[in-house]
């Protein structure tokens, strides 16, 4: 099969924080807008690309600085989820969007097979086997450990505005997400949604369904509005402001 990644791309995934001691992996999906040399511009524009259909918003400064801040490693994502969404079943619903949020992306359109397999060869698998070595090392001796996904939200989806600051994504394990919800509540300014915008019980959620639910490992994803977030000051001062629910939700779940 032909390589997708050449020269001058950057790596499909970055660790930061490989020693953090705490035990706590975290994750984000859609860290970046990159797209490999390869494709080009996809056909859209800087601007599109640019836009929370690209990748989150803020998400990662905000994840590097929860991992700073918590001593946590975290593993993120190299390529924008318009190349493929690292949250999404390769080759199923939404892993390579033909249409996001009203802009259509050309490059994604009618896909042959060798393609489809090429980005995820690339950009998807590289990411999600790095988080399975991140967890198999972090639970060697059968350590505890929980997993979180950050993730970013638009401030405003098909005219709706999302009155959410922040929003803990869980499905049917109460361990970490019950805890982060009490924990983020104890803050009155705080608006925070539970399961919105989004519920993760959803079958089309790969990252949780893929690694903590088969390791029975407490788990979630957080989610943080993103004009919140827009900037690098921003991100890292909701980073610091989000750590301490953090850590005690871990512990709780951890008990
Ligand atoms: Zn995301």
């Amino acid at each position: 099969m032909q390589q997708l990644l050449g020269p001058g791309d950057p790596p499909p995934y970055a660790v930061f924080n490989v020693k953090g001691k705490a035990p706590l992996l975290l994750l984000c999906d859609h860290a970046s807008k990159a797209v490999p040399k390869a494709l080009g511009d996809l056909g859209i524009s800087e601007d599109e690309l640019s836009r929370h259909i690209g990748w989150d918003i803020g998400g990662l400064e905000a994840a590097i600085e929860l991992a700073s801040v918590l001593d946590a490693p975290l593993v993120a994502s190299g390529y924008s989820r318009l190349v493929i969404d690292c949250n999404r079943w390769p080759g199923g619903e939404g892993s390579i969007p033909e249409i996001s949020d009203g802009t259509h992306v050309p490059a994604n359109r009618d896909l042959a097979k060798a393609e489809i397999d090429a980005r995820a060869d690339a950009c998807f698998w590289p990411y999600h086997r790095e988080i399975d070595r991140q967890l198999d090392l972090m639970t060697a001796g059968g350590r505890a450990v929980a997993f979180l996904v950050m993730h970013s939200f638009t401030p405003r989806m098909n005219g709706f505005e999302r009155p959410w600051h922040v929003g803990v994504l869980w499905n049917d394990d109460p361990r970490l997400p019950e805890p982060l919800l009490a924990e983020l509540r104890r803050d009155p300014s705080l608006m925070v949604g539970d399961n919105e915008p989004y519920t993760a019980r959803d079958a089309y959620e790969y990252t949780l369904n893929a690694h903590p639910r088969p390791r029975r490992l407490p788990y979630c994803s957080l989610e943080v509005r993103q004009d919140l977030i827009g900037t690098s000051d921003e991100a890292r001062a909701w980073g610091r402001r989000l750590a301490p629910a953090i850590r005690a939700a871990v512990a709780a779940a951890l008990g």
